[in-house]
């Protein structure tokens, strides 16, 4: 059951698609439309375009699209009903009981419970006589109480199963700590703590939810760390420790992205509420698109041994391909964070603040990191450096960046500019060509996949599936074609599921009049997941401009071709036609 019309009409008509997108993404008028950088996908052009007219998004890059509420569930990682009480609460209306489905959002909302529950619970044993070794350990790391309470560290007892007795105690089934990965299911079936014998630090997203757990133990038992695993209400690969608080302490718009939970926590406690750390994974494009929705900067300040400097040299790309400057900092003689500022005492964090002002761009890192393995007294060390560096610079996307650093370039090593310019000039060639050939095996890779996942007929029946495609584009913009057209192609002529059941679903709205309006892309968000709602305001675009004789022309490509195969209907039409079919292909393909 849907909820009541009245009530979406009026959410509808209160959020309005710009107002709502514009406090995530950049958008900036072109024409009619919006554009702006996806957060979907990370891209350096535009191709994230805002429907005003018809209420609704798509980016040429990746495919999502959709309505309002989709964007809400894609961006905020929520699902149908969640997503719409988040607009409701922003337009200040109550969201109807009536026929809301809210399993998945009740399992959520336990999975909550169960964490905030869990973190009170493993702070509670911190304190007890159980807990001893874990506030040694903070103790050791200098951490007051405060900071303690501030980030809700915890203890999880050594007895395997004290948090699953005090869950169950409150009223929490098995299988439900199992969902929340709080626990795990032995070979009996029981559930049974997932951490035991570790410190543990919650991870608190940008709501205040406690979302998940880092556990650190404190023997050389291995791992060191376990995390939660992907969970109802957490994405690890989004998943940022401390961003909660770092969202609303950047400084200058910077972030400080530190190696792990006690980096970061040692930062704040100097005054650097602006440090985060990704969790227990490499850094991911994901996390990197959530930093850049708040920050401008991102300053990285990893381990300076060789495994951490291997991880920031990963993690530059990743960000810039977010939009984000970065500078590297790098902490001297060998130090993390935390040691670096207590050896200092008072002036610690003075001294730390010098660093970060005066550490150098992203470039300028990867530029001494290249040195380091040439010996530039000679002449041919001094060469070999200087392709490498190059090649560096070829990959920048701006100008100016490019020739501030072939200036410094040419003076450090008392080469000319000119020489240098021509050699990058070179190098930028076979980079483009490179970036290009890159750039079209990733489109058509993400295209196939797509295909595949919505509407899996497509691939052998691109051209009737396009016909279909465009007929409910058709269908779209002429509304008075409904009833002659289910008599002509019923909906069990369509050849392939998806493109099916939307036909069948608008040919529905019309004709039974379930909207008061003519039927729109939010119609079909309650039905459709947010990967299908990419396709439906793919095949919206197409509306515009068609004409009922469009319709009988797809019509027609749907009832004779139905049931072949691409290849098949090739074979069974006339060799005049033949060629003409090939052009066709050619260019639906393109
Ligand atoms: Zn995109």
């Amino acid at each position: 059951m849907a909820l009541p019309e009245a009530f979406m009409q009026d959410l509808k008509s209160r959020s309005d698609i710009v107002d709502i997108i514009s406090s995530y993404v950049n958008l900036k008028r072109r024409g009619k439309n919006m554009v702006g950088l996806c957060p979907f996908h990370n891209e350096k052009s535009p191709s994230f375009n805002v429907y005003t007219e018809n209420g609704s998004f798509y980016c040429f890059g990746c495919g999502a699209g959709g309505d309002v509420i989709t964007f809400i569930r894609k961006i905020e990682n929520l699902d149908y009903i969640e997503a719409v009480k988040l607009l409701a609460q922003r337009a200040g209306l109550q969201v109807p009981e009536q026929g809301v489905d809210d399993s998945m959002s009740r399992l959520r909302q336990r999975v909550l419970e169960i964490n905030r529950e869990s973190a009170r619970f493993f702070h509670a044993s911190l304190l007890k006589p159980e807990g001893k070794p874990g506030l040694d350990y903070f103790a050791r790391r200098r951490l007051p109480m405060q900071m303690i309470r501030h980030f809700g560290l915890g203890w999880a007892p050594e007895s395997r199963f004290a948090l699953v007795n005090h869950l169950r105690a409150k009223g929490y089934a098995e299988s439900e700590l199992i969902q929340a990965n709080v626990a795990v299911q032995t070979r009996s079936g029981r559930a049974m703590d997932r951490f035991h014998s570790r410190v543990m630090f919650p991870i608190i997203d940008l709501r205040g939810n406690v979302v998940a757990f880092g556990g650190r133990i404190l023997t050389d038992e291995k791992p060191k760390y376990i995390n939660t695993s992907d969970t109802p209400v957490y994405h690890k690969s989004s998943g940022l420790f401390a961003m909660n608080f770092a969202k609303n302490a950047l400084d200058n718009g910077r972030l400080i992205l530190a190696e792990g939970y006690m980096d970061v926590i040692s930062l704040h406690k100097a005054g650097f509420e602006n440090a985060i750390a990704s969790l227990g994974t490499s850094l991911t494009a994901e996390q990197a698109r959530v930093m850049a929705r708040y920050a401008k900067e991102v300053i990285i300040c990893y381990d300076s041994d060789e495994a951490g400097q291997k991880a920031a040299q990963r993690a530059i790309p990743i960000l810039r391909g977010a939009g984000l400057l970065v500078r590297v900092m790098a902490v001297p003689g060998n130090k993390d964070p935390d040691e670096f500022i207590n050896s200092y005492g008072e002036e610690g964090a003075a001294r730390f603040r010098k660093l970060i002002e005066d550490c150098g761009s992203d470039v300028e890192y990867r530029l001494d990191r290249l040195k380091s393995g040439f010996d530039l007294e000679s002449g041919d060390g001094k060469v070999q450096y200087l392709m490498e560096a190059v090649n560096v610079l070829a990959r920048l996307d701006n100008a100016i960046e490019r020739d501030v650093y072939v200036g410094r370039l040419s003076e450090e090593l008392g080469v000319d500019k000119n020489a240098i310019l021509t050699q990058m000039k070179r190098s930028m060639r076979q980079e483009s060509r490179a970036a290009q050939k890159r750039q079209l095996r990733e489109t058509t890779e993400a295209l196939s996949a797509r295909r595949d996942e919505i509407n899996p007929e497509k691939r052998r029946h691109v051209r009737v599936a396009n016909a279909e495609e465009r007929l409910i584009a058709c269908l779209f913009a002429h509304n008075e074609l409904a009833a002659s057209l289910r008599e002509k192609l019923p909906p069990e002529k369509f050849v392939t599921g998806f493109n099916r059941r939307l036909y069948q679903s608008l040919l529905g709205k019309i004709i039974n009049g379930e909207t008061a309006n003519a039927p729109g892309i939010s119609d079909f968000s309650a039905e459709c997941t947010p990967d299908e709602m990419g396709r439906v305001a793919a095949i919206l675009r197409e509306s515009s401009g068609t004409t009922a004789e469009d319709a009988e022309r797809f019509v027609q490509i749907i009832l004779s071709e139905g049931g072949l195969s691409d290849a098949e209907a090739i074979r069974a039409s006339d060799p005049a036609q033949l060629q003409a079919q090939f052009e066709a292909l050619r260019r639906q393909k393109k």
